[in-house]
């Protein structure tokens, strides 16, 4: 394959392979000059931040010249986004108008965390030893055993199944209870299939948060020469959150409940007349009582916003049907003592310990896995309790999934230029949003940016002349009784008007489904998310031109539908972060 300017050259411009691939494909004078800039970026080993506006068609003006890279120069490359909605984008459409610009595109391989992938040794021991909490997770257990015998991936998005939450966290691949080559499944494993696959790869498309995690020395992920982060809008976020702590109440409470469930069978019910079992059943219990007991001190002695019983903030202008990403948030002054995490380490050393004498090895490989993540939960506990940590904030947050102890850096900025960019001999940043008042000063001081070129680019849309902006006038607030009927009598009233091909946004899934409970969409299909996988959902939506998808969390960036399914977007609420969030 050429180099990348050369790639670039015979891609994009008049008469060129886009326009002549694409019947009635208006040029974009702007996406030329996005591959042109990235293409420089990756001849000259470059840094390059590029603002480039809705339309631009940002996806391909990098692919195009990280496609021609990574095969010239044997080197691979990461394409980070936020979401993975835009991961699943890039490899099921965009890379296929890639390989048709591109004749020899190089391998390309999509890599999600490790949860997402089915563990055939934790699905067999749930269904072995009957370890559910409900005859739903018993259901849905069976159909994704009948469905692992025919995945490829064991992606368990894809599973044609609900997945109920706490069963997907314990059937996916978990690193602690993973015993890696002594596992029967070995041979057939889903995870490990996937990591050869990512090592064949010459760009590999990976969200941020396993860019943080699985990249660099010992990581999962294998050396990348060059990163594009799409979505570069939310890297701050997912850096904040890699270099800090969190330890969430409801997932500590999964690990215990997982051992010895209040109702249903835990692995320890399984384990019955073997060595010190009942002892470490009481020890769960204790573990249990001294963890809710410690979160209930800290939001009750911590001086902030009252948590109403169904978990966020008491406020008028919240109302507890719509607390939506609205959390109470309060900071900690200074260290936290006394934390459980004695209690924590003496239960997972003891778990550890047991598992090591079990004869039974999948038993065994879950208990040690639990073992390692409440001794980890200390060591994590501990962080809370020493002082220092000058250039951090300490904070709880309150929600539905429970209380969220945070350790925050205030800034990623230092170790982004000094860990993780310098590992990389090429580095892209790439969003719709990256300049402030006209300004990339603001986000070069967030991100690190030194060293790096500048670049914004408009959207080439008229949105002026294209488009309708609709405010109603009078519109109940969303805290008054009659709001949930008034938004969907408007909604109804505009898919009417669009002829269904809407896409109405929520900020919270209660809001969405009471809406979409109520609302008339006049005989047009209406999708509401979390009724059908993701990718199936998004699928329906385009194929199905006159449906009208009700949605929320991940559909507010990154969705991508071209053509008239989406020609109305319904917001029903801005989804603004509060001021207090100290990220
Ligand atoms: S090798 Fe590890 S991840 Fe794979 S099936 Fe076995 S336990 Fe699960």
């Amino acid at each position: 394959m050429t180099d990348p300017v050369a790639a670039v050259r015979k891609v994009f411009g008049p008469g060129r392979r886009l326009e002549r691939e694409l019947a009635g494909c208006e040029l974009r004078p702007q996406q030329q000059a996005m591959a042109e800039a990235v293409a420089a970026a990756f001849t000259n080993k470059g840094r390059l931040a590029v603002e480039a506006g809705t339309g631009v068609g940002k996806s391909l003006a990098y692919l195009v010249p990280a496609a021609a890279w990574a095969d010239r120069e044997r080197g691979r490359v990461a394409i980070s986004t936020y979401t993975r909605i835009l991961q699943d984008q890039l490899v099921s459409r965009d890379t296929k108008l890639l390989t048709r610009l591109l004749p020899g595109v190089p391998r390309i391989e999509v890599a999600y965390g490790q949860e997402n992938y089915l563990c055939r040794l934790r699905l067999h021991t749930r269904v072995t030893h009957g370890l559910f909490d409900s005859r739903e997770q018993a259901r849905a257990a069976d159909a994704l055993l009948e469905w692992s015998a025919a995945t490829e991936t064991g992606i368990l998005l894809d599973a044609p199944v609900n997945l109920p939450p706490k069963l997907g966290r314990r059937v996916g691949r978990d690193s602690a209870a993973c015993p890696r080559q002594r596992c029967p499944y070995f041979g057939e494993c889903c995870w490990y299939k996937a990591r050869r696959s990512w090592d064949a790869a010459a760009i590999l498309v990976v969200n941020h948060a396993l860019f943080f995690a699985g990249s660099g020395e010992n990581g999962i992920l294998p050396e990348f020469a060059a990163v594009v982060f799409d979505e570069a809008h939310r890297l701050e976020d997912a850096a904040v959150r890699h270099f800090g702590v969190q330890l969430n109440q409801g997932w500590l409470i999964g690990i215990l409940d997982g051992l010895s469930p209040v109702s249903g069978r835990g692995l320890l019910q399984s384990l019955r007349g073997t060595g010190p079992v009942e002892t470490l059943a009481s020890e769960t219990v204790a573990c249990r009582a001294e963890l809710a007991a410690f979160f209930d001190r800290l939001v009750t002695e911590t001086p902030g916003p009252a948590p109403s019983r169904r978990g966020p903030t008491r406020s008028r202008r919240r109302p507890a049907e719509d607390r939506g990403p609205w959390n109470a948030r309060r900071r900690l002054n200074g260290p936290v003592t006394p934390t459980p995490a004695v209690g924590l380490e003496r239960l997972g050393t003891a778990l550890s310990e047991t598992s090591a004498d079990l004869a039974d090895e999948e038993l065994a490989a879950e208990l040690g896995g639990a073992g390692r993540w409440l001794r980890e939960a200390a060591a994590g506990l501990r962080r809370f309790e020493e002082p220092g940590e000058e250039n951090s904030v300490r904070w709880l947050e309150t929600g539905p999934a429970g209380t969220t102890l945070n350790l925050t850096p205030l800034s990623v900025a230092e170790p982004l230029a000094g860990e993780v960019y310098p590992r990389l001999g090429t580095v892209v940043l790439t969003s719709a949003t990256l300049a402030v008042a006209d300004s990339f000063s603001f986000t070069a001081g967030r991100l690190g940016l030194q060293g790096f070129r500048f670049l914004r680019l408009d959207s080439p849309f008229d949105h002026r002349a294209n488009s309708l902006l609709y405010v109603p006038g009078r519109m109940p607030l969303p805290s008054e009784p009659d709001y949930v009927a008034e938004a969907a009598r408007l909604v109804g009233d505009i898919v009417a008007a669009s002829r269904g091909r809407a896409l109405v946004l929520f900020t919270s899934y209660e809001m969405m489904r009471r809406v979409h409970g109520l609302c008339d969409t006049g005989g047009h299909t209406a999708l509401l998310q979390g009724e059908m996988p993701l990718p199936r959902l998004i699928e329906e939506f385009r194929t199905d031109v006159h449906s009208v998808l009700f949605a929320t969390q991940s559909f507010w960036q990154g969705v991508d539908v071209p053509g008239q399914s989406l020609s109305c977007l319904i917001i029903c609420r801005l989804p603004f972060e509060v001021p207090d969030d100290p990220r």
